[in-house]
């Protein structure tokens, strides 16, 4: 009995000692005071207490009246924690909470307390200080809002947008109901254009309106969300079918497709929009925003301004385009192209003109790739600078070696893309390249289209000028396809038009396009240029460009492209030794 006596004895001391001490670290603090005795059931504070909570000492049922100070709804949990505390639940309270402060607003403060109990383990207070912590608060607050929020357009960034999605997600998941939700990737058509012509802070201003008009379009619920430079996700909850998410695109390209005015400027600009829907396009996030991605470059391919619902053949084509871009990162090193060679002919005086150089690519993955599926890609990585400059190198050694061999033919004509001749280094690398291979320039022919043009008019003007000034003729390709303003073709320094294919594939069928090609030859003429018809096919063509006075003529009808060999087997000379 006495040992058990000692025991309780000896634990009540420890308890009250460290009482004591939580008291007296309590007192030593910038936090004010304030103590409950739940036996009298009197509030007690300190006058800092008083201060910084506008709480009056004097009042009535102080209980009842500090409670108040909570805001309605915590109020229920912050009991319940109480309550917690005096049964012994919990040993320590603490809880930021938003206080009312003075009775006129809203602050944030650290509440700390623990309850003090008598010998025999009932409780008989609570002590606690409270701690301003406002200042804190905001800072995190602000933080908060850094981590989860675009500055610019003040909308939700990537991160919280994946999280609202997955929650959405698993509730569907929960829920028997067909829940569906719509995931829209809208990525703007021009936006670096913008920036680079106008500047950043036009491009700002740009996004901006953007999400404004994209926030002003929307259903209340639905969450738009800034991702990334011009991108934007759009979530749009419990959806029943494609139609309202039609609408909505329809809406938003009537706002996005046009005039945005930016500082007394109108800035043009245009979107296309993916559509992913859940669950029908996956069940999973990761999933719905590659599928998303997928449908939006699927209408950008189609021509951008347009929006594409997902659907699974997307995804070969964009798989296709990958592996087609990674087997032209390597395709130079492999020895994978070929330059191929399709004769011109002059159909007047029945001899050769020259040819066109067409690139082949046998990929050792994809097998035989055509270049109108492999250009563009080219084009758009970038990586058509280095083939392009390998197709030069190529194409003026094989005329040099040609030209050696006293073959007779005018010029070998190489194809340009756009992206080449915006390259600062293009016309020097040309020079270069002429001087490496020894060939005189004469015998090469340059094949543009007028699309260079419409990027920067004057730019292209003076870098073929300099071009042709070295002795080098230029044809504008595929005339008839492309803006073909008369107007400007008199200031283009080019000697040869090139008639499209698809103008020459109806002349015999087509009275209409026969009369334009007529007119194209006869405008040629009359401001000196040489016109060139390709794709001809048949002999009845052939007489008909022929009594239209087109004298020179490229196509099937007198030969496919072939490899060089062949070439000089068939065209060039009657015994090839090197063949
Ligand atoms: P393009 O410059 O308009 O070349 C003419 C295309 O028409 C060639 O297709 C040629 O084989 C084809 N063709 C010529 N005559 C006929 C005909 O009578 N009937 C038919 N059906 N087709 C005919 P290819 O070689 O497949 O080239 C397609 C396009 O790829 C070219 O169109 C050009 O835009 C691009 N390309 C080809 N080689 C090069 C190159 O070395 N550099 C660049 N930048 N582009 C190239
Ligand atoms: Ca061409
Ligand atoms: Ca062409």
């Amino acid at each position: 009995m006495r040992v058990q006596y000692d025991e309780i004895h000896e634990k009540l001391a420890i308890i009250e000692k460290s009482q004591e001490r939580y008291k007296l670290s309590l007192d030593s603090t910038n936090d004010a005071m304030w103590e409950i005795d739940l036996t009298t059931k009197m509030f007690s504070s300190s006058n800092r207490f008083n201060n910084i909570t506008g709480y009056d000492k004097e009042v009535a049922n102080p209980i009842e009246n500090i409670i108040k100070l909570v805001l309605e709804e915590d109020r229920e949990i912050v009991i319940n924690d109480f309550i917690d505390l005096i049964n012994g639940g919990i040993l320590y309270y603490q809880c930021r909470l938003k206080l009312n402060f003075n009775g006129i607003d809203n602050r944030w403060f650290l509440i700390r307390s623990m309850c003090l109990r008598d010998t025999r383990g009932v409780a008989i207070k609570i002590v606690g200080s409270i701690l301003g912590i406002a200042i804190q608060r905001n800072f995190e607050e602000e933080i908060n809002k850094l981590k989860y929020y675009d500055i610019l357009t003040d909308t939700p960034n990537r991160k919280l947008f994946i999280s609202t999605l997955e929650n959405e997600i698993i509730k569907s998941k929960g829920t028997y109901k067909q829940i569906k939700l719509a995931i829209l990737f809208i990525d703007l058509d021009n936006f670096k254009e913008v920036n680079d012509t106008l500047g950043h802070t036009y491009g700002d201003e740009l996004l901006i309106n953007v999400a404004n008009l994209i926030k002003a379009t929307m259903a209340e619920g639905d969450l738009v969300s800034r991702v990334g430079g011009d991108e934007f996700f759009i979530l749009m909850k419990s959806i029943k079918d494609y139609s309202k998410v039609s609408r909505l695109c329809v809406k938003l390209q009537s706002l996005l497709n046009c005039a945005i005015r930016i500082d007394n400027k109108h800035v043009y600009t245009s979107a296309s929009i993916g559509i992913a829907i859940f669950p029908n396009d996956g069940y999973d996030t990761n999933i719905l925003l590659k599928n998303a991605d997928t449908a939006m470059y699927s209408a950008k391919n189609n021509g951008k301004a347009r929006y594409s619902f997902f659907n699974e053949s997307m995804s070969s084509i964009i798989v296709r385009r990958a592996e087609i871009e990674k087997g032209l990162r390597n395709a130079l090193e492999n020895n994978e192209f070929e330059m191929y060679y399709q004769p011109q002919i002059d159909i007047i005086n029945n001899k050769l003109k020259g040819f066109e150089a067409l690139l082949r690519w046998n990929s050792a993955k994809l097998g035989k790739v055509s270049p109108a599926e492999f250009i563009p890609i080219a084009e758009q990585s970038g990586l058509i600078v280095s083939i392009g400059e390998w197709i030069i190198k190529m194409v003026c050694l094989q005329n040099s070696l040609w030209k050696s061999k006293g073959y007779l033919y005018d010029t070998i004509a190489i194809n340009l893309s756009g992206i080449q001749l915006q390259n600062d280094d293009f016309e020097e690398n040309l020079k270069n390249i002429i001087n490496e291979t020894k060939i005189n320039p004469k015998f090469v022919e340059l094949e543009i289209t007028e699309s260079i043009f419409m990027k920067d008019f004057e730019r292209s003007i003076k870098l073929l000028t300099a071009i042709r000034e070295l002795g080098i003729t230029i044809a504008l390709d595929d005339f008839g396809t492309g803006y073909s303003s008369l107007s400007y073709l008199k200031r283009l320094p080019i000697n040869t038009l090139k008639i499209d294919k698809s103008f020459i594939d109806n002349i015999d069928t087509n009275e209409r396009e026969k009369v334009i090609v007529d007119g194209i030859i006869l405008l040629a003429q009359k401001i000196g240029l040489d016109v060139i018809a390709e794709g001809a096919e048949t002999k009845n063509q052939i007489e008909l460009l022929k009594g239209m006075g087109c004298n020179q003529i490229q196509g099937y009808y007198f030969s496919r492209p072939l490899s060089a060999c062949e070439i000089e087997e068939k065209f060039l000379s009657t015994n090839c030794i090197n063949c």
